[in-house]
């Protein structure tokens, strides 16, 4: 687990399949990419539209939807909802279509619920929510295949009262997958904020051991974003789509074929043809090949999130893939809404270091859980009442760094509680400098003025909480140390506290200044 992106792995009657999954939508009748290709590319599992396929062969068919589609995977069916969303109505009851999933032996399967899209109208939306989860009770009536894994779609659009409503009745059916229904227009206005907001209403009150399906989610660059959300299943006829439309997809943006001057990819397709070839090719072929270029982004993107969730660095990714767009980067402010549940699915400690940029970063569960665990759990050794506050040594681990070994040495600073005050954690209790996240941070040495000026916000808000005598605060010639010090200031006035503070021209972890500083506390 890594923010609420997890890697897990969902039992089919057809196999198990790992999560993060991206299920190719295939079309019955109208397919550039074989299923069987797919599989072979390295997709455990497609999904197709079980109204269209019953629609194409008919309701009696007596074949698998396995060995129609010639797939040896997992084989997922959506119901038809989509077309109702877009046709406004289809030929077809619920009864028939779940009959239908049963018959041609779905793995996973969707009921017929009714789309919000994205109407404004909250009585419609209402309407559409009410009628999805009659559906849903009408469904479980009458399933006879218990072994289809069932899902049920959470409605309400962007009325999020009747969104979190929706999942949290849906998540109490007995339906093994939730899916988040009515996506795919909010995604292509790139109302993505909204989307954010959607899918954390939808999370928030669903079993967290449900799976979560984002409907028709297929574009590389915002997958990072959904898995962060929560998002388990997307499903995307986006590389078919894009493909038809000369549309060329990078995890960084799509380009439109006659945009591009190199193919940037180093798939099968990309590798052996050029721009040109590309663009001369006969409609159906080049669609053909687009698309198989477009499924090996999606693909090689699930990886990345997979490899990123395993070692703790999904964050960092994600922060990677928002600035694509500035409507994805906008979605970044969403997470604060629900931080807790954030921190609650982050690891305590990582294999891999933290990197801090910016003051996006503040946003990341590590460091806010670090502060608020040495505001309310550290306290002072009982015998030092004064406090000593240093910048960070010049290398790590601080505790061997050599200028602070010699400091250690000297008499007097066992009579302080040592603490250094590093961006973006404010006061580091010594003891706690060596240990993660704090010994892992890597940091740049410009740091930005939002970064400052929290970090010596947090500085200001550990002096008031913990009671020392006196403070002697150490400031590097560094410009943030400068910003920290004025708040050390007010929070010693404010506390009404013995301040010194002792600052050097020099080098500041050289041997004059060690010498200067022990001369200053023995005062
Ligand atoms: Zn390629």
């Amino acid at each position: 687990e890594d923010l609420l992106g997890r890697v897990g792995r969902l039992h089919t009657k057809s196999g198990v399949v790992e999560t993060p999954c991206i299920l190719p939508v295939i079309h019955p009748a109208n397919q550039p990419v074989s299923p069987k290709e797919m599989w072979s590319m390295g997709f455990k599992a497609v999904m197709t539209n079980a109204y269209l396929t019953r629609k194409f062969f008919g309701q009696d068919v007596s074949v698998k939807i396995h060995r129609l589609l010639d797939f040896p995977g997992v084989v997922a069916t959506d119901s038809g909802a989509y077309q109702i969303l877009v046709h406004g109505g289809i030929d077809a009851s619920q009864d028939e279509i779940i009959d239908f999933e049963e018959k041609i032996d779905s793995d996973i399967a969707v009921i017929l619920d009714v789309p919000t899209g994205l109407t404004p109208n909250r009585r419609h939306a209402e309407r559409t929510v009410n009628e999805t989860l009659e559906r849903a009770d009408q469904a479980l009536r009458i399933f006879k295949r218990r072994d289809i894994l069932w899902v049920g779609p959470v409605q309400g659009g962007l009325h999020l009262d009747l969104l979190s409503k929706c999942a949290r009745e849906m998540s109490s059916k007995r339906f093994p997958i939730i899916a988040l229904g009515s996506p795919t227009q909010v995604m292509e206005k790139y109302m993505y904020k909204d989307l954010a907001r959607m899918i954390l209403t939808c999370k928030s009150n669903i079993e967290p051991r449900k799976p979560l399906h984002l409907f028709g989610a297929g574009h590389p660059s915002m997958l990072a974003l959904a898995v962060s959300l929560g998002c388990d299943l997307f499903d995307s006829a986006s590389y078919n789509i894009y493909a038809r439309n000369n549309r060329y997809m990078t995890p960084y943006g799509t380009f439109k074929l006659d945009e591009l001057h190199y193919l940037p990819c180093s798939c099968e397709v990309c590798r052996k043809t050029s721009v040109k070839e590309l663009s001369d090719l006969p409609f159906e072929e080049r669609t053909r090949r687009l698309s198989i270029h477009n499924l090996n982004i999606l693909l090689d993107e699930v990886n990345m999130i997979k490899q990123s969730i395993f070692e703790g660095g999904l964050w960092e990714h994600l922060i990677q893939r928002v600035r694509a767009h500035p409507k994805l980067f906008e979605s970044i402010n969403q997470l604060k809404d629900c931080y807790e549940m954030f921190e609650a699915h982050t690891p305590i400690s990582k294999r891999r270091g933290l990197f801090y940029f910016d003051h996006l970063d503040l946003l990341r569960p590590e460091v806010e859980r670090f502060r608020r665990n040495v505001n309310k759990n550290y306290s002072p050794p009982e015998k030092s009442r004064n406090l000593l506050l240093l910048p960070p040594p010049p290398s790590k681990p601080y505790s061997s760094s050599r200028p602070i070994k010699r400091f250690l040495k000297s008499a007097v600073a066992g009579k302080f509680d040592i603490c250094l005050y590093i961006i973006p954690y404010g006061v580091v209790p010594f003891e706690l400098s060596d240990i993660y996240p704090v010994a892992q941070t890597e940091m740049h040495g410009q740091p930005d003025e939002i970064s400052i000026l929290n970090t010596a916000e947090a500085v200001f808000q550990y002096l008031v909480s913990h009671r020392y005598e006196r403070v002697v605060a150490y400031v590097s010639n560094e410009y943030w140390a400068r910003k920290v010090l004025s708040k050390v200031k007010s929070a010693c006035a404010k506390t009404s506290r013995k301040l010194t503070v002792f600052q050097h021209r020099g080098e500041s972890w050289g041997d004059e200044a060690i010498e200067n500083l022990i001369r200053i506390m023995k005062v």
